[in-house]
């Protein structure tokens, strides 16, 4: 049985044996991510050269995306590396303190201009809420504040505002450096950290297109407003990503699980990939096993109707990178066992524009209803229609035949799609099908005698043509099903 929810793992120190990356690969990751928030390029180049190697050793392909740091805003050091703050207690936050000069009494900030947009009673939550501080007076370069929930603060931990609204662009300076990283490595997505609106999302990708990288855009979902001009934002985007961490921390943890089910559910409904990440399998850092409610809360990610999940540390700094691969995909699996994503009746009152939109829905529909069907096949340049298609719940695997080899990794996100090397150059539908189905028993996804559905264009080659779909039995793939 074919997992559906895709999984991708943050590379780091603890993926950097190559026993453990192959072992990743055998585990069935999916993507890999990259995150610009911690090493050097050179490192993340080297993992990158690693993976690209084993994926052509294992012939899997495997989405590369890199994800920005953004504008996440950060306390300067301490001299002694940490401090101790009590409940009640008195601290400052000074734009004039040197960003190693931190002591008791205050510590410096690495983006001065926050002090602009704090006011008298703001709450400011540091190291993702553990600490918690509301401000008592403001000066012109600094920030008085009582120490709410106290504990130990240490060196360059990140710093929001309750409610967000910070004004911090989406792009800091590093970012705009870190994108050219990305165009050159390839990557087949680019998150972008702290978006704002659409006019972040559409300025990343003007600037990784300019820096001739073809990936696509993640959003993540991470700071209050966003949610505001969610529908916007998923329009610019080519995926969103459920960003939980810092999310949590200006909204609240306890509004996470709805606005999760409302982003995946809008995601799903524009036609759009959703990755939901943080804190998946956060006990595997330490431990062997997940938690329970780890457990449930990647199976209700999946229930939400998810494309991918996410590991964060669990895979780049733990102990355990395998195990919690392993963990996520027998409760992805197993949670695909439900009978309420294995049909769907989302989408049924909706119209398309789009011919391969129509095309991928009514194969959808077959797919779901016609009970021989085994496998859908859909011929695609962009791998859009086979977008379009796993947007419906299905218990059916999707293949993407295609001959490019940027759109095979890009597939690997989208749920229930897995993509197949096709390059059929011959314009005859017989031999086309024949190859088709060819594929398919290699592959082990179909027997004599199944029913497959196949999608495709009379035009092979061009984008958004696909305008036929058909329905054929192994054995007899040269002639159309009756019955
Ligand atoms: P991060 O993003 O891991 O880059 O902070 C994810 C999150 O905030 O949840
Ligand atoms: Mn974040």
């Amino acid at each position: 049985m074919h997992r559906r929810t895709k999984i991708i793992a943050t590379l780091g120190p603890a993926t950097d044996d190559p026993l453990v990356l192959n072992a990743l690969f055998d585990a069935g990751m999916d993507a890999v991510r990259i995150n610009l928030s911690h090493g050097s390029h050179a490192d993340h180049e080297r993992r990158i050269r690693q993976v690209r190697e084993q994926s052509q050793k294992s012939r899997r392909a495997v989405a590369l995306l890199v994800d920005l740091q953004g504008p996440k805003i950060r306390i300067g050091r301490f001299v002694g590396g940490a401090v101790d703050l009590a409940e009640g207690g008195k601290f400052c936050l000074d734009m004039a303190c040197p960003l190693d000069a931190g002591d008791i009494t205050r510590v410096g900030l690495t983006y001065p201009e926050l002090i602009e947009d704090l006011a008298v009673g703001d709450v400011l939550l540091l190291d993702d809420g553990r600490i918690v501080l509301q401000i008592d007076e403001l000066q012109d370069t600094k920030a008085d504040c009582s120490v709410v929930v106290g504990g130990t603060l240490s060196d360059s931990k990140g710093i929001n505002r309750k409610g967000g609204g910070l004004s911090a662009k989406a792009l800091s300076d590093k970012d705009i450096v870190d994108i050219r990283f990305a165009a050159e490595m390839e990557a087949d997505y680019l998150a972008v950290s702290f978006v704002r609106d659409a006019g972040d999302v559409e300025e990343a990708r003007r600037l990784l297109q300019e820096a001739g990288g073809r990936g696509g855009i993640v959003a993540k979902i991470e700071r209050a407003e966003a949610l505001n001009c969610v529908e916007e934002i998923v329009h610019a985007s080519d995926a969103i990503m459920v960003a939980r961490g810092d999310l949590g921390v200006e909204i609240g943890d306890a509004e996470l699980p709805s606005v999760q089910k409302s982003l995946i559910q809008t995601a799903r409904d524009m036609n759009t990939v959703v990755i939901t990440a943080t804190q998946m399998m956060e006990s595997m850092i330490e431990n062997a096993i997940p938690t329970r409610a780890e457990v449930f809360d990647v199976a209700n990610a999946v229930f939400d109707g998810t494309d991918a999940v996410m590991l964060s540390a669990e895979t780049s700094v733990g102990k355990y990178p395998l195990k919690s691969v392993e963990a996520m995909d027998r409760t992805c699996l197993e949670a695909e066992k439900h009978k309420s994503v294995r049909q769907s009746g989302h989408r049924i009152n909706s119209e398309f524009a789009r011919r391969d939109e129509a095309i991928a829905m009514a194969a959808m529909y077959v797919a779901n209803h016609y009970l021989r069907v085994k496998a859908i096949a859909a011929l695609t340049e962009t791998g859009s229609t086979t977008k379009s298609m796993s947007r419906i719940s299905s218990g059916l695997p999707i293949y993407a035949m295609t001959k490019h080899r940027s759109v095979r990794r890009k597939v690997t996100l989208f749920r229930g799609v897995y993509p197949i090397e096709f390059n059929e150059t011959c314009q005859d539908v017989h031999k086309i099908n024949e190859g088709i189905i060819e594929k398919l028993l290699q592959r082990g996804a179909v027997e004599e005698g199944d029913v497959v559905i196949i999608t495709k264009g009379d035009a092979s080659g061009i984008k958004g043509q696909t305008n036929a779909l058909k329905i054929i039995r192994v054995g007899d793939h040269m002639a159309p099903l009756v019955d």
